[in-house]
C-alpha cells in the first residue's frame, strides 16, 4: 500500500518535472474536474497522438472514474502513472511511442479484446495499421495482414449443471466456486467416475518418474496436485507439467477425467480472482487435429482451501500431501473412498477470431525466404461478468499490449533505421492465447509461409517493465544457440542475463514460445528479470498478486519507459543478429526440447 502511494506521489512529481523541462508536448495532469484528453478508437485506427499520455493522477483515496463497457465511452486518461525512474524525468521519445500503443489497445473501449470479439478484431485492425506503416509485407490470407483463427466456444451453464462427490452411499455436492470445470475440454453431459489421487500425477519413464506404480486408474478420474517434483529441471517441469502432456500419460492409463487442485505456494492469481472467471466463454481451436484433450470427459481445478473434502475417509489429509510437495518428497498416490459425479450442461458456439502477420524482407538472396518470428498476443480476457471494484474491463495493458506495442515500435524502428537483415523478419500478433495458446498454435501448424523456413521463434508476452531493465529473464536461455545471441546482445546493452528463477511457475510453457518449440523451432522469450528477494523482485511479485489477470491490469498503473524503451531495443536487436547468422539456429545437444525438432523430414 505505501509503495504504490509512494509510487503515486513520485508520478506527480515526475509529471510536473516533464512539462517544465521535457518542453514537449503539453501532458500535465488536468486540474480537479477537468476531463482528460482520451483517444477515440477512430482515432486509434489513424494513429494515437502522444498528446494523451499521463492524464490525471487520482488523489490519495479517490477511485478513478470507470467506463462501462457497453457506454462504448473511451476511457479517461485518469493514469498517468508513467515514471521514467533512468532518465531524470524525460521521457524517451520511443518509450512515448510504445506507450502511446498501449493506450491504443488497452483503454476501456477496446473492452478487454477477447478473443473472438469485435474489439479484439478492431486491436488486430489497428496492429494491421501499424504494421503497413512500418512498411512490413502483409503474411495474413489473401494478401491481407490477418488470418483468421476459427474456434469452438463452450461456456458452462451452472444452473442446469452439477458436481458432487459420493461417499459411502452419501451425496455431497461440490460449489462450482470450489471446483472450476474447465471447458477447453469438451464435457460429457454426465460422468460417475472413481476417484483416485496421483501425488504429482507424472509417468515420465526416461526420467525415472512413475506416479502411477500400484495404481488402477481405467476409468477412473485422477486427482494431482499441480506441482512437478524438483528432481526434474525447469524445462522438464514446465513440459511435463502441461495440461497437454498429462492427459497423454493419463489417457494412456486409462483415465477418463482429471481434477487438478492448485497448489497454494505456487498460484498466481488468488482463488477469489481466478474462480471469477469460470462462467466465461472457453475456447478450442476447430481444427479437430489439434485438439489435445481427446477423451477426456471433463476437467476440474479444485481449490486448494477446499480440497480436504476431497481426502475425507481415506486415512490421508491434503495437507499431509501438500508438506510432501513443500519438501521436494515422492507423493505417492492411492485411491479415495469417493466417485466424483458430474452432470455438466454446455452451451457450444463458433467465432472467428484474428493473428496480424506482416513482414520485413530480407535482403540476402538466398536466406531471404527464411524467416525469424516475433510474436506476442494481442487478446486479452474481455470483460468481467459483474464488476470488480466498480471496474469490469480486463485491460490487459502489461498482459498483453504492452508485447504488441513492443512489436509495433520494433517494426517501425527497423523502418525508420533502414535495416535489412540477411533473412526476413515475420511479426505475428496471435490471438487466444488466454484461452489455451491458441493462435499461436494454430499459426505455428499452418503458417503462412513455408513452416520449415521458419528458423526461430522470440516471443514477448508481459514482460514487465515495472523498474529498470538490469537483468534480462530469458526463458530457454540455456535450450538453444540462441542463448549465444541473447547474451551478445545483452553485453553490449550492458545488461545481465538470468534463466526462469521460478521454474516452477512453468513460464517456459504458458505462453506462445511454446507452441513454436513444439514445431521444432528453437524459441527464446524474455522479460525484465530480478535477483530473488531484491526490491525488484517484491515489486514484480505484488504486481502478479494484485493486478496480473486483474482488472488493475489498466493504463493507471506505474510503468518505467525507459525499461520498455531498452526491452523493445534488446528485442530489435538480437532479432536483427539472428536474422544475419550465417548458420541456421540449433537445438542444444543436450536439450530436452530438441526431440521436436523435425530434422529430416523438413
Ligand atoms: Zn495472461
Amino acid at each position: 500500500m505505501r509503495r504504490t502511494f509512494g509510487l503515486t506521489l513520485l508520478v506527480a512529481l515526475t509529471l510536473t518535472i516533464i512539462v517544465r523541462v521535457g518542453g514537449q508536448q503539453a501532458r500535465g495532469a488536468p486540474r480537479t474536474g477537468e476531463k482528460a484528453p482520451a483517444a477515440t478508437p477512430s482515432a486509434e485506427a489513424r494513429g494515437v497522438q502522444i498528446g494523451a499520455l499521463g492524464g490525471g493522477v487520482p488523489r490519495a483515496g479517490e477511485k478513478a472514474p470507470a467506463a462501462t463497457p457497453t457506454s462504448r465511452e473511451p476511457e479517461a486518461r485518469r493514469g498517468g502513472g508513467v515514471t521514467d525512474q533512468a532518465r531524470g524525468g524525460v521521457a524517451p521519445r520511443a518509450g512515448e511511442r510504445w506507450w502511446s500503443h498501449i493506450e491504443a489497445l488497452a483503454n476501456d473501449a477496446m473492452a478487454g479484446r477477447n478473443t473472438g470479439s469485435p474489439e479484439h478484431k478492431r486491436a488486430a485492425e489497428y496492429v494491421a495499421t501499424h504494421f503497413a506503416n512500418a512498411a512490413l509485407e502483409p503474411a495474413g490470407a489473401g494478401g491481407s495482414y490477418i488470418q483468421p483463427v476459427k474456434l469452438i466456444t463452450r461456456r458452462i451453464v451452472e444452473a442446469q449443471s452439477s458436481l458432487a462427490l459420493v461417499r459411502d452411499g452419501k451425496t455431497e455436492p461440490l460449489s462450482f466456486v470450489d471446483a472450476n470445470v474447465s471447458m477447453r475440454v469438451d464435457p460429457a453431459p454426465s460422468v460417475d467416475a472413481p476417484l483416485v489421487f496421483v501425488g504429482y500425477g507424472l509417468n515420465v519413464p526416461e526420467q525415472n518418474i512413475n506416479d502411477f506404480q500400484g495404481l488402477n486408474l481405467k476409468g477412473a478420474i485422477v486427482v494431482h496436485i499441480s506441482a512437478t517434483p524438483r528432481s526434474l529441471p525447469g524445462p522438464l517441469q514446465a513440459h511435463f507439467g502441461s495440461a497437454a502432456e498429462r492427459w497423454k500419460m493419463y489417457k494412456a492409463a486409462g483415465a477418463i477425467g482429471t481434477v487438478s487442485i492448485a497448489n497454494p505456494k505456487n498460484m498466481d492469481i488468488p482463488w477469489a480472482r481466478s474462480t471469477l472467471s469460470r462462467t466465461q466463454s472457453q475456447m478450442a481451436l476447430a481444427d479437430a487435429s489439434l485438439d489435445e484433450t481427446g477423451g477426456q470427459q471433463i476437467s476440474v481445478t479444485m481449490n486448494p482451501a477446499r480440497a480436504e473434502t476431497l481426502f475425507a475417509g481415506s486415512g490421508h489429509t491434503f495437507a499431509e500431501q501438500l508438506a510432501l510437495v513443500d519438501a521436494g518428497k515422492p507423493v505417492p498416490g492411492f485411491a479415495l473412498p469417493s466417485r466424483l459425479k458430474a452432470t455438466i450442461r454446455a452451451e457450444r458456439g463458433e467465432v472467428e477470431s484474428q493473428n496480424v502477420a506482416g513482414i520485413l524482407r530480407g535482403s540476402d538472396p538466398k536466406r531471404r525466404d527464411e524467416f525469424v518470428v516475433l510474436s506476442a498476443h494481442l487478446d486479452h480476457l474481455g470483460v468481467a461478468d459483474a464488476p470488480i471494484n466498480g471496474d469490469r474491463v480486463y485491460n490487459g495493458a502489461m498482459d498483453n499490449a504492452s508485447g504488441v506495442a513492443a512489436l509495433i515500435e520494433i517494426a517501425a524502428r527497423l523502418h525508420d533505421a533502414g535495416t535489412k537483415p540477411a533473412r526476413s523478419i515475420l511479426f505475428v500478433a496471435v490471438t487466444g492465447e488466454e484461452k489455451g495458446l491458441l493462435g499461436s498454435r494454430y499459426f505455428a501448424s499452418h503458417p503462412t509461409v513455408r513452416r520449415s523456413a521458419i528458423v526461430a521463434n522470440v516471443n514477448t508476452d508481459m514482460f514487465l517493465p515495472l523498474f529498470p531493465l538490469k537483468t534480462l529473464m530469458v526463458l530457454g536461455l540455456d535450450e538453444s544457440d540462441l542463448g549465444q545471441d541473447i547474451r551478445a546482445v545483452a553485453k553490449d546493452e550492458g545488461v545481465a542475463v538470468q534463466t526462469d528463477p521460478e521454474p516452477q511457475r512453468n513460464r517456459f510453457v504458458r505462453s506462445d514460445q511454446y507452441s513454436f518449440i513444439r514445431e521444432g523451432i528453437p524459441a527464446l522469450a524474455m522479460k525484465v528479470g530480478y535477483e530473488e528477494h531484491s526490491p525488484e523482485a517484491e515489486i514484480a511479485h505484488k504486481w502478479t498478486a494484485e493486478r496480473y489477470h486483474a482488472v488493475s491490469d489498466d493504463l493507471s498503473q506505474p510503468v518505467d519507459l525507459s525499461a520498455g524503451d531498452k526491452y523493445i531495443d534488446i528485442v530489435r536487436a538480437v532479432s536483427v543478429r539472428i536474422a544475419n547468422r550465417t548458420d541456421r539456429p540449433q537445438w542444444n545437444e543436450s536439450s530436452f526440447f530438441k526431440r521436436f525438432a523435425k530434422g529430416a523430414t523438413h
